[in-house]
């Protein structure tokens, strides 16, 4: 379960938290969850040393071995298509830096997290089991998802995929919800949802252009 750390922080950075919430209203995010979700968590957490005056832009940011943490409104956005209710089980590909797994988290959800670079996902994970002693962090190809934990009530991709996985449509429960970029290019995708019905075909949603890092691994780009 979240908790919030009993971190040091100045004023500064909670005024400029809680004016990044006020900018991604005004952007559009509407779900109150995720927007309580994102007051919550200290991105500076997440945050590269020495670059406290970016932690709080609403743009992605460079985190080192070629990736990023995302844009807290891709962050907010990709949140909201999930429709998380609290203790739904989500699994997350590409844990990055950690803090769309920490939003997740403080949205009410059992998170488990996939990272194919082994020396971010240790430093995310320092960080996530600070926040949440149960959040579950695993390093390999999240293209084949993490089969031993499956159904998921909602899977989110946070890097660009070629195709859609099959192995994470299987490992979607009925009714559950895959948020996942798409793009016939490595670094431009189209946003969407797949929601599983009954019978295991999918509902197919889109939600406009989205720009990822790409998503790596047996199903994505080699
Ligand atoms: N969710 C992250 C953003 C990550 S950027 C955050 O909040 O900061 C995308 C991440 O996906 C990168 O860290 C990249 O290494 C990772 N990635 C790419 N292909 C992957 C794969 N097949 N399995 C797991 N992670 C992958």
């Amino acid at each position: 379960m979240f908790t919030n750390p009993s971190i040091s922080e100045s004023p500064v950075m909670a005024g400029r938290r809680n004016q990044l919430v006020a900018e991604l209203r005004q952007k559009g995010i509407a779900d109150e969850q995720v927007l309580q979700a994102i007051g919550r968590v200290p991105r500076q957490l997440f945050f590269p040393k020495d670059f406290e005056q970016f932690v709080y832009r609403d743009a992605p940011f460079p985190i080192g071995h070629g990736q990023t943490i995302s844009q807290p409104y891709t962050v907010a956005f990709q949140s909201q298509l999930l429709q998380i209710k609290p203790g739904d089980k989500v699994l997350e590909i590409g844990t990055g830096s950690g803090y769309q797994a920490a939003v997740l988290s403080a949205m009410g959800a059992r998170v488990y997290t996939i990272e194919t670079v082994l020396s971010l996902l240790k430093e995310a994970h320092k960080v996530l089991k600070i926040l949440d002693n149960q959040l579950q962090c695993f390093h390999g190809d999240g293209t084949l998802g993490l089969p031993a934990s499956a159904p998921y009530d909602a899977i989110i991709v946070t890097a660009g995929a070629p195709e859609l996985p099959k192995n994470l449509t299987d490992q979607l429960a009925v009714n559950g919800r895959l948020i996942i970029p798409i793009g016939d290019q490595p670094d431009s995708q189209t946003m969407y949802r797949f929601t599983k019905n009954a019978d295991g075909t999918f509902k197919k949603e889109s939600f406009g252009p989205f720009r990822f890092v790409p998503l790596k691994g047996k199903e994505g780009w080699n």
